[in-house]
């Protein structure tokens, strides 16, 4: 491509409202501009990287078994009041009016849809398990778009679905696409890791998400220096809960305390046995844990819970008191409520906590999923808002260090959460009807584009990896006035473009000086530039990433650049 012809607006300075390198880079590169807050243009640069990130996640999605398909922006409203998120999803969903008055969403994320065309099409166990995704535009109202393309309001998502029998199935899948990640933010050239994350609004209990290690990410991540241990410390609220009759009952009830006493002494304090039916929950309000037993008679549980655990104390037995009190700072316990017979101990260092089921939005709006569809699993991770560096890790390898992150993507293990709300059933071999298991897998596409940025650049500008560069060479013709500069271009530019090599041509009648600086700017992997050896057939080369540089002749030019 002849850089003549294309829209590139690179600038001198950076823009006033770029904090981080790769908002800055990019606009100043001219790949993107912004529009509005949080709403980028993607410029014919910007799109070229954003395509390349796309076809790896494609590729990556197909091979792991996953088929592309392609589903509306536009939601019916009354999807989402099936599922209950009309609600909870809260201020974040985008939400418009047709010419009817009739109430649609802006897609945030596409469950609702993909459940009711599961519900309606796939009817017979023996299409199971499936796995579909698409590659489109997402619509978030965030609180406080920033940071270019990591917190944009609309941005651009690979989202897929699972549909499973059994939760076995759906394991396999997630962990078929937990590789086919690994293999895509790899392939971006992107040093991350995989981390135990909190369930967010889905309602999803087993999750991991990816994350970018980078000092500009909003999350921070602690994970052992010796092992793959790794968790975001957001994972709170988390939750702990669990039945009677639960093999793992018996692993938790070792589960120790702040005060070093295990559940089970908890439990036998307070006059009754964890193994009677006793259910306990533990989850996170505001930076206290909250234990919530559900058993016993709670004005005694009170009174003894307060002398032992000296802790701050609410008591939340009716619905209208635990509203209040979380109106006041406490979050909200949505969907499920608080069953009346419920104590709550505001309670500060609990060790080790089990499954995630439940989740929070930006808001600080909790909620709890109570309803559990499988067994419970005591996980290994401890409450790592109390874990300090240095400290042992969880997983009893190593010791726990702490990085920044950039959440680049997302995979959850759904249950039946959805299929449940929406009556979504398909018939079993038997001929009975059941609930699908599902489980759903994001990627934040644009996002994953600045993060590569934020790890590939210098003081000059971006340093593209390969694989996601716009073009591979970039040819400079130094001074285009002079024909034997100019003539040796256009020749190296067709015999470039005749090997398939994909190469940018400045062809601009602009001074050397600029041509280099937007050259470096830019970050193509590998430049030609085309100056004053001309004559003698000699062209210069110049790796981006490294700055070596040699002088080539123009025939070994291609072996060079493959
Ligand atoms: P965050 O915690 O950063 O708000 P999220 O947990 O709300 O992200 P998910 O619902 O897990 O996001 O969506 C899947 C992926 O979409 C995320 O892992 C992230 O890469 C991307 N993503 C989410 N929100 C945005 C946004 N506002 N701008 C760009 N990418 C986003
Ligand atoms: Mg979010
Ligand atoms: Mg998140
Ligand atoms: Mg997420």
């Amino acid at each position: 491509m002849r850089q003549s012809n294309l829209l590139i607006p690179t600038l001198k300075e950076n823009p006033n409202d770029a904090e981080i390198k790769s908002h800055q880079l990019l606009v100043r590169a001219g790949f993107m501009r912004q529009i509005a807050s949080g709403l980028y243009s993607f410029l014919p640069l910007g799109n070229r990287v954003l395509r390349k990130v796309e076809q790896i996640v494609r590729e990556e999605m197909d091979e792991a078994g996953a088929s592309e398909m392609l589903m509306p922006a536009l939601q019916p409203s009354e999807l989402w009041k099936e599922s209950g998120r009309w609600e909870t999803f809260g201020p974040e969903l985008m939400r418009i009016n047709d010419r009817h008055e009739r109430e649609f969403a802006l897609g945030a994320t596409h469950e609702e849809v993909i459940t009711s065309i599961i519900r309606d099409e796939l009817k017979s166990y023996k299409k199971l398990p499936l796995t579909v995704y698409q590659i489109q535009s997402k619509f978030r109202d965030e609180k406080r778009p920033r940071f270019g393309l990591l917190r944009g309001r609309e941005f651009l998502m690979k989202d897929a679905y699972s549909f499973h029998e059994s939760f076995e199935s759906l394991d396999e899948t997630y962990e078929k696409l937990f590789n086919a990640y690994k293999n895509i933010f790899s392939r971006c050239g992107l040093d991350f890791r995989a981390v135990i994350a909190d369930s967010g609004a889905m309602g999803g209990k087993d999750t991991h998400e990816f994350m970018v290690l980078s000092e500009v990410g909003e999350d921070v991540i602690a994970y052992s220096d010796t092992s793959d241990y790794a968790a975001n410390i957001e994972m709170a609220p988390v939750i702990t809960t669990y039945e009677t009759s639960d093999e793992k009952l018996k692993e938790l009830q070792k589960v120790e305390t702040p005060n070093q006493k295990t559940m089970e002494e908890v439990a036998d304090y307070l006059g009754h046995s964890l193994d009677q039916g006793i259910k306990a929950l533990m989850f996170k309000v505001d930076e206290q844990l909250v234990l919530v037993i559900t058993r016993g008679d709670h004005e005694v549980n009170d009174v003894k819970l307060k002398n032992l655990y000296d802790a701050s104390f609410v008591d939340l037995a009716s619905e209208e008191e635990t509203r209040q009190a979380m109106n006041a700072g406490f979050g909200s316990l949505g969907p499920v409520g608080v069953p009346e017979d419920i104590d709550i101990v505001a309670d500060h260092a609990v060790q080790s906590l089990v499954n995630v089921s439940c989740g929070a939005n930006e808001d600080g709006y909790h909620y709890m999923n109570v309803t559990p569809d499988r067994d419970f699993k005591v996980s290994q991770y401890a409450d790592l808002r109390f874990i300090q560096e240095g400290d042992p890790s969880p997983d009893g390898n190593g010791k726990i260090k702490f990085a920044r992150g950039i959440e680049v993507g997302h995979v959850f293990k759904l249950g039946r959460y959805y299929s449940e709300k929406m009556n979504a059933t398909y018939l079993d071999q038997n001929g009975k009807a059941n609930s699908f298991i599902m489980g759903c897998y994001g990627i934040g596409v644009s996002r994953t584009l600045a993060a590569i940025v934020e790890q590939h650049h210098d003081d000059n500008g971006i340093t593209w990896p390969a694989q996601v560069a716009p073009y591979h060479v970039h040819l400079l013709a130094l001074n285009v006035k002079k024909n034997e500069q100019l003539e040796l271009a256009e020749e190296i530019y067709e015999s470039l473009k005749k090997a398939g090599i994909e190469v940018l041509f400045d062809d601009r009648q602009e001074r050397a000086g600029v041509k280099f600086a937007d050259s470096d700017l830019m970050g193509i992997p590998l430049r030609i530039t085309v100056g004053k050896r001309a004559a003698e057939g000699y062209v210069e080369v110049k790796y981006r990433d490294s700055g070596e540089q040699e002088d080539v002749q123009q025939t070994e030019i291609i072996n060079t650049v493959r």
